[in-house]
């Protein structure tokens, strides 16, 4: 059972499994997105260059079916929490897809960027929602520079990481949801997570469809849909395998 005292801060990380349960593939999954697609060249600076088109191609897809999808039960249960912690909440998503705004969340970290919007590959225009697609040509700014897609690529560094370790160190309870533990810097959240309150540190919870890699750094894991334990948990009446600790 997850609980949270009057006066816990509470970290809540999300990964791909919390939106498997609303169409969109995770990595793992048999026909998951690199199942189709080569990362490398698609998802890097060094894509980008290369060939710009085929990167909008892909992300052109995502956006496609992203207008398709909607939020299940643990995206809901998580806009619910915001509305009763307000600012001791924190959501940080690995997750590039807007499902939990969708949900009705107003305060969520997006750390590997946001599929629904693009930034200019050269001036410090802020990034702007945008849902269009784009197979024919890469569209330009008003600078002259190429629009690319919003989206922390392999080898560039996830945005807002100073609010991130910061809400981190001070959390009470940290929550992991459908994360395999193996994409860092993510990974070693539930590591870090309480480091500024020495006495007691924070209580972790993983919630998922299997244990996660790194399942050593937390004190009870939940196996299951995120879209049926999540709520569950939240409301507090569920019970899950106590690891060590
Ligand atoms: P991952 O694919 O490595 O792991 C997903 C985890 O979710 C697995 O451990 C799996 O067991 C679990 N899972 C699958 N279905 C589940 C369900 N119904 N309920 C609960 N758990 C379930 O994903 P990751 O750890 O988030 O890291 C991969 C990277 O992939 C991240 O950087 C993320 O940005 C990116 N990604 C994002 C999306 C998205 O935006 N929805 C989709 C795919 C990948």
């Amino acid at each position: 059972m997850i609980e949270i005292g009057p006066k816990d801060n509470v970290f809540i990380l999300t990964g791909a499994g919390i939106s498997a349960e609303s169409g969109i593939s995770t990595f793992r999954d048999p026909d998951g997105i690199w199942q189709k697609w080569n990362p490398q060249r698609v998802a890097t600076p060094e894509a980008w260059q290369a060939d710009p088109n085929l990167v909008w191609k892909f992300y052109s897809e995502r956006r496609q079916k992203a207008t398709a999808v909607r939020p299940n039960p643990a995206h809901f249960a998580l806009a619910e929490l915001e509305t009763s912690l307000h600012d001791r909440l924190f959501v940080c998503t690995q997750n590039i897809d807007p499902l939990h705004e969708m949900a009705g969340s107003r305060r969520v970290i997006h750390m590997h960027g946001e599929l629904m919007k693009s930034r200019c590959d050269r001036c410090s225009r802020p990034p702007f929602a945008d849902a269009e697609t784009h197979f024919d040509a890469v569209p330009r700014c008003s600078c002259g520079g190429r629009i690319r897609p919003h989206i922390c690529w392999f080898g560039e560094v996830p945005y807002a990481m100073d609010a991130v370790l910061g809400a981190l160190e001070d959390c009470q309870v940290f929550i992991t949801i459908g994360s395999s533990g193996t994409v860092e810097p993510a990974a070693s959240f539930a590591l870090w997570a309480g480091a500024g309150n020495r006495r007691e540190g924070a209580r972790k919870y993983y919630v998922g469809l299997e244990s996660p890699a790194n399942c050593m750094f937390f004190d009870e894991v939940f196996l299951g849909k995120a879209g049926q334990l999540v709520p569950q948990l939240l409301s507090g009446n569920c019970h899950g395998e106590t690891f060590g600790n």
